[in-house]
């Protein structure tokens, strides 16, 4: 029988990073996630819980190594960990700049760096790092999340580059308008505004973005490498 596959999940405590850790326990995967809270919806002992706030540069690196102590491989790394601070640039504060800049994309750094060591010298991994359709589009009050997003782009296709030669494979999933606390804030009128601009007319479900990257992390996905998934409706075609 061949070892279970171990993944890790940035994030995870709700929303489409809880999506994907149902998804990938369903596909047989034991899992890890980093979060401040843990997902009071998990059933207890279903997936390991480390406690880490994600733009603490201390303690992601202390979270990753009780993760690889305790699992020893690592097969599947997804960082989904992601937050906005809204606001017109003219108005922006350093904190809203520092602080989606260091828990969207310094997190991807620190985490796809540590784990790149232990993935090259298994000759096995699967990256997938959650972007979003504005950092390929843009959206006006979010410079400093679409920089984060967009940045989760440049970074990944130089990683997968880096990392191919060991068989490890890195690619980016770009969710559209979905359904989660991080958009059940906006109003009515501006989520139907949004339906306008959705080619499929309606917001998505985190599962739809789950089982985009179940299919990443899989075999199913052994010659792909260095790309973005768009998992949007037709949003950004
Ligand atoms: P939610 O706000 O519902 O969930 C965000 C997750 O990130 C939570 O589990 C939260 O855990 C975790 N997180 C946030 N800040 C930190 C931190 N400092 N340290 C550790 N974990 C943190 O968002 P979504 O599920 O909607 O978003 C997930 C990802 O998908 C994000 O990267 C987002 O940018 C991206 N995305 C979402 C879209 C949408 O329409 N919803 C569209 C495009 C992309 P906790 O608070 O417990 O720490």
């Amino acid at each position: 029988m061949s070892e279970r596959m171990h993944a890790l999940v940035t994030g995870g405590s709700r929303g489409i990073g809880l999506a994907i850790i149902r998804e990938l326990l369903s596909q047989g995967m034991e899992v890890w996630y980093l979060s401040r809270s843990k997902a009071e919806e998990l059933e207890r002992d279903v997936a390991h819980h480390v406690s880490c706030d994600m733009a603490d540069r201390g303690q992601v690196e202390a979270a990753l190594e009780a993760v690889i102590a305790e699992a020893k491989h690592i097969d599947v790394l997804v960082n989904n960990a992601g937050i906005t601070r809204d606001g017109l640039i003219m108005r922006m504060k350093d904190e809203a700049w520092d602080e989606v800049l260091a828990v969207n994309l310094t997190s991807v750094f620190l985490t796809c760096r540590r784990l790149s060591r232990l993935m090259a010298n298994q000759r096995k991994g699967s990256i997938i790092n959650i972007s979003s359709v504005v950092g390929i589009m843009g959206n006006g009050g979010q410079t400093n999340y679409a920089a984060s997003k967009a940045g989760i782009i440049g970074f990944s296709k130089s990683l997968a580059r880096e990392l191919a030669s060991r068989s490890v494979r890195v690619n980016v999933v770009a969710p559209g308008f979905i359904s989660t606390s991080m958009t059940d804030v906006l109003g009515e009128q501006t989520k139907e505004q949004i339906k306008t601009q959705i080619p499929l007319g309606r917001i998505g479900n985190a599962e739809e973005v789950a089982r985009s990257v179940a299919f990443l992390a899989s075999e199913n996905a052994s010659y792909i490498t260095g790309q973005v998934l768009a998992v949007d409706g037709g949003m950004s075609m």
